[in-house]
């Protein structure tokens, strides 16, 4: 089995940076063929195994998210509140996409409360008809690249918790910058895989309790973001950080409504909220012109190693 491990190390790249310079972290409980690695490199996590087949993941995500049981589970209205608030800080009128845009509730939200034009895209069929008909909504069926946006076209995308979920994220936050325009803005909702909650969870993966290995669930969380990683990612695709923050389960803000495992968890809530490592993480990133993108590459890369590494020393299993 370890042998096995290790010609994984080098063989596998990571989703977030390209490199091959992992660790391996455990075997997945519910699929055998599966295993978890750490990037030395960002320190993401992720599955080995990863879903590339648009028509398959889908699927997958329509039983899972799109029933109609679960048309509310996004729907704090606080935490909406607070995160539109975020946002037209930043932008405030123009042409706003939510990919993933899941049933549009949330588009909705924006459409109702803000000055922005908005459109969606979303690969479930049955969720993006719920969107358009029951909402009114403007709403592709597909992926991101199959959508085939104009370039520069967009003022500002939302990613709320889309990115942990698709196979390639490098190639998804290359294709948004394509389609903002210059000094657009990207807001990006992930599970921090370096909160202590996560923690937590891996240590009670470990001793066989639960089935989620911190934020990493494959076959529909197969990348585990830390600050520095998804700031790594946006920076690597032409963009700069204008903010990040981190929500713990204890504020009223944070996005889903407490599950069974949660309440016991609440004191290690407390404390990542003390310590700035909550459960939820927050991105705000900026287009960068080409020129600026060239202009500050070499003076930025000193001070992203060092996020980099600080980062990493806080990640534990
Ligand atoms: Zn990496």
């Amino acid at each position: 089995m370890r042998i096995s491990g290790y010609i994984h190390i080098l063989m596998i790249h990571c989703p977030v940076c390209d490199s091959v310079d992992a660790r391996f972290l455990t075997q997945d409980r519910l699929d055998r063929n599966n295993c978890y690695f750490r990037c030395r490199e960002c320190g993401s996590g992720f599955s080995e195994l990863r879903v590339h087949s648009l028509a398959e993941s889908a699927e997958l995500h329509t039983s899972v998210y799109y029933t109609p049981e679960n048309e509310g589970v996004r729907a704090v209205p606080a935490a909406e509140a607070y995160f539109l608030r975020r946002l037209l800080a930043l932008k405030s009128t123009g042409r706003l996409l939510d990919v993933g845009c899941g049933r549009g509730s949330w588009l909705r939200y924006i459409r109702e409360n803000s000055l922005f034009s908005v459109e969606g895209v979303e690969p479930s069929e049955e969720a993006a008809s719920h969107a358009r008909e029951v909402h009114g909504l403007s709403v592709r069926t597909g992926d991101l690249v199959s959508a085939a946006y104009p370039d520069n076209f967009f003022t500002a995308v939302y990613l709320r918790n889309v990115l942990e979920h698709v196979s390639n994220p490098r190639g998804l936050v290359r294709e948004i910058r394509r389609i903002l325009v210059p000094g657009g803005v990207c807001a990006v909702h992930v599970p921090n895989d370096a909160s202590i909650t996560n923690i937590l969870k891996r240590w009670f993966y470990r001793a066989g309790l639960i089935t989620e290995f911190g934020s990493l669930f494959y076959p529909i969380h197969v990348t585990g973001f830390t600050t520095g990683s998804l700031v790594r990612l946006f920076q690597d695709a032409g963009f700069a950080c204008l903010r990040r923050e981190t929500i713990s389960k204890a504020r009223r803000v944070y996005e889903f409504p407490l599950n069974r495992l949660d309440i016991p968890l609440l004191p290690a809530a407390v404390l990542e909220w003390a310590l700035g490592m909550g459960n939820l993480l927050l991105g705000w990133f900026e287009k960068r012109s080409e020129a600026l993108k060239a202009g500050k590459a070499r003076s930025q890369k000193g001070k992203v190693q060092n996020e980099r590494n600080n980062e990493i020393n806080f990640i534990w299993g």
